[in-house]
């Protein structure tokens, strides 16, 4: 496995950890592999995000299937398998269930402009209605799959969200903003409505701004110095 994946899905995991996002050891992300498209390599079952090493790694294939690494599959394994396939573009997918995402994803409410974070989903959300028990099956990760159409989140109705990434720094950074943002949309319903919305032109010119792939990298690499400074 290629040694610059494996540190960063190690340190996707140490963020992720540090940021409390995991829901006991249910949380998982992955990184698809850049020398074969066609697999991907995944947080393990049964350890908490801080807890990947080079040894407990999984390696699936498209299919789903567990094809190498130490570590048990996860169930929810055809998340990350289907949206890998519906989306070449895709490089990561995060699946976890943060407290305020996760309540705004039953929530019928229009998405309000707040806030930066609010600004990074002004383009929109995917929407998994169908069932609010686990992904256990290729027939549901596909309908996953088909909820993120052509997004970067797909919110999953009493259960948490999926959140993808063209990198897993992305991904990362793009998962924590989300759970900001969801944060800041359940603030606003608890003021009762009295919030200024920002205007268009605004939206537009941050959105461009907040989209930074070098911004994801130096975000990503100043959080994981401070995840493992914690560990210390
Ligand atoms: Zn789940």
């Amino acid at each position: 496995m290629n040694q610059h994946v494996e540190q960063r899905l190690i340190e996707a995991g140490l963020i992720l950890g540090a940021a409390d996002l995991g829901d006991f050891t249910r949380g998982h992300v992955s990184i698809r592999d850049p020398e074969n498209p066609s697999r991907f390599f995944m947080k393990p079952h049964s350890v908490g995000f801080e807890e990947i090493t080079s040894e407990n790694i999984v390696t699936c294939d498209l299919e789903g299937q567990k094809i190498g690494g130490g570590g048990r599959r996860h169930s929810e394994v055809f998340i990350h398998s289907e949206i890998y396939k519906a989306r070449p573009d895709l490089n990561s997918v995060i699946h976890t269930h943060p407290k305020y995402a996760t309540i705004w994803c039953s929530a019928e409410r229009p998405w309000r402009i707040v806030s930066q974070a609010c600004v990074a989903f002004a383009d929109g959300l995917g929407y998994y209605q169908d069932i609010v028990n686990l992904i256990r099956s290729p027939e549901t990760g596909r309908g996953v799959a088909g909820a993120l159409g052509h997004h970067k989140v797909v919110m999953m109705r009493g259960h948490g969200v999926t959140v993808t990434g063209v990198s897993v720094e992305e991904a990362v950074i793009r998962t924590l903003t989300l759970e900001n943002a969801c944060h800041d949309q359940v603030l606003c319903l608890a003021m009762d409505g009295d919030i200024v919305e920002f205007e268009e032109s605004d939206i537009e010119s941050l959105r461009a701004n907040l989209d930074n792939r070098d911004q994801y990298v130096v975000n990503f690499d100043y959080l994981a110095r401070k995840a493992k400074k914690r560990l210390l």
